[in-house]
């Protein structure tokens, strides 16, 4: 069977892991980690949007509606592209482009308008009614109402870029401190770190206790190589 990519989700809100959805994005060869329509499920199935047996659903559907499904992949690209502009605009400190603000706002309209209010055990909720199954816009209708709830609630000054030269993902830094550097340190974080290390071999100056150092990139607290998030690591054949 076929491979599925491993989402990092790492952005601290789900807008944000899915601006994360391309990797290497600051490098000539930006990899598309959304492909298919059955990808997205899949993001949204990791993101604990929909549980596993809706995720088959919808792939199902999706089997029977192939050109809904294309039509929702591409709206979910453009979503993703708006969110990534907006936040990591407001990152670098620069006010939003208002058409990516209208992209945004068109997508949350219709989320908000297929959002229905009903009794819950305790209190009520405001949720996508699944009864007839889930709709195959699931994944973008959530992703567009985490962005509303980021834009209107979250202090931008935690937002950020990744500083990895060829990385450029975004995240929301929750750390008490505010010190969070890199998008995940068994990512960037650690090849940075392993960059550092070598420079101080180079430079002679790691005669000490270079063990105490020492990881090969991409290994630092990482489990094994799919979780590193680089041109190299496996991915299904589409
Ligand atoms: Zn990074």
């Amino acid at each position: 069977m076929a491979k599925r990519w491993i989402f990092h989700r790492s952005g601290g809100s789900l807008c944000l892991d899915l601006a994360n959805t391309v990797s290497w994005r600051r490098s000539p060869e930006p990899i598309e980690r959304l492909p298919t329509y059955g990808d997205l499920v899949e993001w949204a199935r990791q993101s604990g949007v929909v549980t596993a047996p809706a995720a088959r659903t919808l792939e199902r559907e999706a089997g029977r509606q192939p050109a809904v499904a294309a039509r929702i992949l591409a709206r979910a690209r453009v979503l993703r592209e708006a969110i990534y502009r907006v936040f990591a605009g407001l990152a670098a400190g620069r006010p939003p482009e208002p058409a990516d603000l209208a992209v945004l706002d068109r997508e949350l309209h219709e989320a908000f308008r297929a959002l229905h209010l009903s009794p819950a055990r305790s209190g009520f909720t405001l949720a996508w009614p699944l009864d007839d199954g889930p709709p195959l816009a699931l994944p973008l209708w959530a992703a567009a109402r985490s962005a509303a709830e980021v834009l209107t609630s979250a202090d931008p000054r935690r937002l950020k870029t990744c500083p990895a030269s060829r990385c450029g993902w975004i995240f929301l830094d929750v750390t008490r401190s505010g010190t969070r550097r890199w998008c995940a340190m068994e990512a960037c974080g650690s090849r940075a770190k392993a960059r550092r290390y070598y420079a101080r071999q180079r430079g002679g100056a790691a005669a000490s206790s270079p063990r105490r150092t020492a990881r090969a990139p991409g290994s630092a607290g990482a489990p094994p190589s799919r979780r590193a998030s680089g041109p190299s690591s496996p991915r299904r054949a589409s």
